[in-house]
């Protein structure tokens, strides 16, 4: 579990300026959404967090450690993509076992040729296959661990994401319009599924979306975006009740 502290983050892509010195304090297994519409910087802030993009000026902060020189491995998250980013050549097992293998078996150890030489090596794998299933349980995926992605559904693959997220146990969990592929029954039903995860797993989740149902339905607090500023950050109810500008009661749908 973890404080995620936002400082004055700026980017620019080229000439366009992307975030334009964003501060946010995320509390330790907070639910907090960014919301906001198409473009205006979600996915780019997220991305900072991540370490998967570096921001040009700012800093993050997670724990209350400063990360900027930390890679993406090596910051205590994770992250589930709108896509999934499943491999399909692997089986669930394997998916979900992915950042354990990397992170736990030494690259040599990864080599078809000299695998079976280590005795090391199949006591690591053991302990991999018990985090594996300890995720599949949560998730509901343990008779599924065979299969391969394209033989699941669109709801059991974002499942499949969400293990792969967990077996690390980070503190932090940032996820990226995770539910816009799914039909929209499904959808409805994940927003259930994903409140419930927050409360048992106590992280902190950082979520992005552009459905403002969703954002308020699931967050503790929600963060409006536009052009890449925050417009508002409150309770939902607060957002609701007391729109703080006719951009933010417009999105979020407030009586006029
Ligand atoms: P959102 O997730 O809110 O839809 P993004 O953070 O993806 O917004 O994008 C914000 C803006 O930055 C958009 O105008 C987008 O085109 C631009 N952008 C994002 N990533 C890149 C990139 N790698 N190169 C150039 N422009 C980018
Ligand atoms: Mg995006």
């Amino acid at each position: 579990m973890a404080t995620v502290t936002l400082s004055s983050i700026a980017k620019s892509f080229g000439p366009t300026r992307v975030l334009g010195g964003v501060d946010l304090d995320i509390a330790d297994g907070e639910f907090l959404t960014l919301v906001g519409p198409s473009g205006c910087g979600k996915s780019t802030l997220i991305r900072i967090i991540a370490g998967l993009e570096h921001q040009d000026g700012g800093a993050v902060t997670i724990g209350g450690q400063p990360v900027d020189h930390l890679r993406p491995h090596e910051r205590r998250v994770a992250m589930v993509f709108q896509s999934y980013a499943l491999y399909p050549h692997m089986s669930v097992r394997q998916n979900i076992a992915l950042p354990l293998t990397m992170s736990r078996l030494k690259l040599w150890q990864r080599l078809p040729l000299l695998r079976a030489l280590s005795g090391q090596r199949r006591a690591v794998m053991r302990g991999i296959e018990a985090d594996v299933a300890a995720a599949a349980a949560q998730l509901q995926l343990d008779h599924l661990l065979d299969r391969k992605p394209a033989q699941l559904s669109g709801g059991q693959r974002q499942r499949v994401a969400l293990g792969r997220a967990m077996v690390r146990h980070p503190d932090v969990f940032l996820m990226d319009e995770p539910l816009s592929n799914l039909d929209a029954k499904l959808r409805v039903h994940m927003r259930t599924e994903l409140a419930e995860l927050h409360k048992r797993l106590g992280a902190t989740f950082i979520y992005v979306t552009h459905d403002q149902v969703e954002a308020m339905t699931m967050s503790d607090r929600v963060a409006m975006m536009d052009s890449g500023t925050i417009l508002q950050l409150g309770t939902p109810s607060q957002l609701y009740e007391k729109p703080g500008s006719l951009k933010v009661a417009q999105f979020i749908g407030s009586p006029a």
